[in-house]
């Protein structure tokens, strides 16, 4: 069996942890590599006994050379409370990371994915969202760091392929939860989950008639190796989210039904350049990479309510 070396950037975050255990899982050699800002140990610490699994505590900011065969780059907060925590630090994160992994996939000829996001379609005029739509994002707001940080890791990716001939793939990732999601977050499925299960007050931004689309881990995880596999001729972007959606109102209530809980709804100032609304278009992912999204909200709800329920 050929095992190949592959490096997974922000390992110890939520998906990182996720797609590390997969890669293990399916024999390879797994580097993860994060600064801790937003992932944890507790995420990878049942895959640290494995010998093909090696840790490396490492900011994506500063250069860094290893020899692998792929990259997957995801290296960044993703939570709107961490990224704006330091905007500064998110925007190195994003470029000067996007960077340093790109100068080493060219270094060692590896093929390198991007962990790009929805968010570079901003708060979208076009409903719901094809790849070939540019966006409309404030480049002065509060999202702007990690929304500008991300479309130029973009840029960066698809320069590096034209200029030098890197083997790039780019996913856009829609509104993602599952097990390993950190209680204190601070994004809508595991708040709303946490506050469910405490019978706290259930906090939504604005009125709630805001929309999401919501996928499960999983279904993100088989997306983004399906695309690294891929023909090299297909570099994206290409989105991979789940199609329904629902509005944050009905999210809470749902969680609120799921978790049989005593919880009230308050309602809190909506944050600015909140998007109205966010649904994915995934034809593209159909066609390029034969897959769709395969568990619905509420299987994936109650698999994320056991896990939260059994780390309280
Ligand atoms: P997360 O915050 O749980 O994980 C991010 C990881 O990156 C953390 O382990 C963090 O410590 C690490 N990190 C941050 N800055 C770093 C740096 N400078 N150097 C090294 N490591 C660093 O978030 P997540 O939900 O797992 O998201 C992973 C990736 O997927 C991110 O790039 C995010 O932008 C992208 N994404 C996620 C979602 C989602 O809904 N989960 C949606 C769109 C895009
Ligand atoms: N949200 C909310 N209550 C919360 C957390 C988030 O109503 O406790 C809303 C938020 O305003 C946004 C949506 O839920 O409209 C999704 O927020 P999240 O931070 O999860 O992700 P993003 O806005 O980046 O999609």
């Amino acid at each position: 069996m050929i095992r190949k070396k592959i490096l997974v950037t922000g390992g110890a975050g939520f998906v990182g942890s996720h797609l590390c255990e997969r890669l293990l899982n399916e024999g390879n050699e797994v580097y993860c590599m994060d600064n801790f800002f937003t992932g944890q140990k507790q995420n990878i610490i049942h895959l640290m006994g494995d010998p093909f699994f090696e840790l490396i505590r490492h900011d994506v900011v500063n250069p860094y050379l290893i020899e692998v065969d792929e990259v997957y780059n995801l290296a960044c907060p993703a939570s709107p409370i961490h990224y704006q925590h330091n905007p500064i630090k998110t925007i190195k994160t994003s470029v000067m990371g996007a960077i340093n992994m790109l100068g080493l996939a060219k270094r060692v000829d590896a093929k390198i994915l991007q962990a790009s996001t929805s968010e570079v379609y901003g708060d979208p005029d076009v409903h719901p969202q094809p790849e070939g739509y540019w966006g409309n994002v404030n480049p002065m707001g509060e999202r702007s760091c990690y929304d500008e940080g991300k479309r130029a890791a973009e840029t960066l990716f698809r320069d590096y392929h034209k200029q030098n001939g890197v083997k790039i793939k780019i996913v856009r990732i829609f509104n993602t939860y599952g097990p390993g999601m950190h209680p204190n977050d601070g994004r809508v499925v595991s708040n709303f989950i946490m506050q469910a299960l405490r019978n706290e007050d259930i906090t939504i931004y604005g009125e709630g008639n805001q929309t999401r689309s919501f996928q499960y881990v999983d279904d993100l995880v088989e997306g983004m190796i399906r695309m690294m596999a891929s023909k090299d001729s297909f570099i994206g972007p290409v989105n991979i989210g789940n199609p329904d959606e629902f509005t944050i109102m009905e999210l809470a209530k749902k969680v609120i039904e799921l978790t049989n809980s005593k919880s009230k709804i308050i309602y809190q100032t909506l944050p600015s350049d909140d998007p109205m609304k966010r649904r994915p278009d995934i034809q593209l992912a159909k066609d390029e990479l034969n897959w769709t999204p395969s568990i619905k909200l509420e299987e994936g709800l109650l698999k994320t309510i056991a896990f939260f329920e059994s780390h309280m």
